[in-house]
């Protein structure tokens, strides 16, 4: 038995500065699993709770020391002598131990920094890639369509763009290493168009480009000109993707787009898109509508989900409960997935196999804030997620996940083709 020995944590930067939880978990034969929990911005109101301090004298009061303390006393005293190979009732303990339905009581971060150190230390135990590790069934791994946000907007930029993620999806690439290339030349062409209208190229918390863009159609012009001037074909070689982010700026039963003037209600919101979706080579929309805003979702559904992916992310919030809502009532067809959302790995991969089941696609994704930790790219493969949305084409926290993705490619050879969730 892979016995676990001690659990540990400490607090970490992240790529915005803030303070993150590490945790580090060794078994008795040594093996030691670190994992580090990423942060997002525009947070959902479902989403289970990241445990911070409030301390103002450390960190603006973002320091994670309350949660980093739970891991090191009542975490670690439930877990060490349990078997790190059974994931499943590990992550039971922690939910058992927290007692709340948000875990809001020893803080989703705390949790899911252990959850996922636990599964790390017992793959290295068993010198398993993690990537098949968490799937030791699964023979036919596909390597993710990467989603690439090449401009930021919304609360990811200070910018007027309302929207927070525009990307591109290199759908027609035969590999990772492929996908990337044709990303990257997109990026730096991009890059010099904006040069050339004289717009700012530093870059959002992404990654990406955040220039001062008055409107949504004006960023989608641009950045079709990118991928033309590039010798790319928009809308076969590749496409593009929205996050509207739409809990964002959805106050009284209207979406405040300041940026683009306007104040819709659901049903303008709703032709807004439609009309969007029918004039560019956009093949999936985010968050379209807001978290709460379920009748919203069931007109753009009903509007244009057959023929464009509408994701869910504050809406299902890596929720399976939610999730089952969705799917009952069509709405969206699509699930972004965040593992620290909903709190565990055992969770998360519950949530990924629902989605399946119900024919949704899924979309493994990183947070806007983020560290080196690259568990997002094995558990892309490992699930077949078929998508993966990880940021642009620049900052170490953004292209170590690609870069893992390399890496695993190289590593299957001829096994490891490319998903094709928009076949
Ligand atoms: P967040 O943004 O990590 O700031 O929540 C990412 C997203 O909305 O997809
Ligand atoms: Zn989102």
């Amino acid at each position: 038995m892979k016995l676990i020995k001690r659990v540990t944590a400490r607090e970490i930067m992240d790529s915005r500065g803030n303070p993150t939880l590490e945790v580090d978990v060794t078994l008795n034969d040594t093996s030691c699993g670190t994992a580090s929990v990423p942060s997002g911005a525009s947070t959902g109101i479902h989403e289970a709770i990241e445990i911070r301090d409030k301390d103002l004298s450390r960190f603006h009061g973002k320091g994670v020391l309350k949660a980093v303390n739970a891991v090191k006393t009542e975490i670690s005293s439930l877990l060490v002598g349990k078997n790190a190979e059974n994931q499943t009732e590990i992550d039971q303990l922690l939910i058992n131990l927290d007692g709340t339905a948000n875990k809001e009581r020893l803080g989703a971060n705390a949790i899911l920094g252990t959850s996922l150190a636990v599964c790390k230390a017992a793959a290295i135990s068993v010198k398993l890639p993690l990537y098949k590790f968490l799937d030791q069934q699964n023979h036919t791994y596909s390597m993710p369509v990467p989603m690439m946000n090449i401009i930021n907007g919304g609360c990811h930029a200070n910018n007027g763009l309302d929207f927070q993620e525009f990307m591109i999806v290199p759908q027609s690439a035969k590999s990772i290493m492929e996908a990337l290339r044709v990303g990257s030349e997109v990026f730096h062409t991009l890059k010099n168009i904006l040069l050339g209208l004289g717009h700012s190229i530093s870059v959002g918390d992404e990654g990406g480009f955040a220039p001062n863009l008055k409107s949504s159609a004006e960023a989608l012009e641009i950045i079709i000109q990118a991928i033309e001037q590039s010798n790319y074909k928009c809308g076969k070689d590749v496409s593009i993707a929205l996050d509207c982010a739409s809990s964002e700026y959805f106050s009284n039963g209207l979406y405040e787009l300041n940026g683009e003037g306007l104040a819709l209600n659901s049903e303008q919101k709703v032709k807004f898109l439609s009309d969007l979706v029918g004039s560019y080579p956009i093949i999936s929309v985010e968050d379209g509508m807001s978290e709460d805003d379920w009748d919203g979702w069931r007109k753009l559904t009903a509007a244009i989900g057959s023929n464009c992916q509408l994701v869910g992310d504050d809406l299902f919030a890596t929720n399976q409960a939610r999730l089952l809502k969705g799917v009952n009532n069509n709405i969206g067809n699509a699930i972004l997935i965040k593992y620290n959302q909903i709190g565990t790995l055992t969770e998360t991969l519950n949530v990924i196999r629902a989605a399946k089941l119900s024919s949704y696609k899924t979309i493994i994704s990183h947070r806007s804030g983020e560290t080196e930790d690259t568990t997002i790219a094995d558990l892309a493969v490992a699930t077949n997620s078929g998508q993966i949305k990880t940021g642009s084409l620049s900052r170490s926290d953004r292209l170590a996940k690609y870069n893992r993705l390399i890496r695993i490619e190289e590593s299957m050879g001829i096994n490891s083709p490319m998903a094709k969730p928009f076949c």
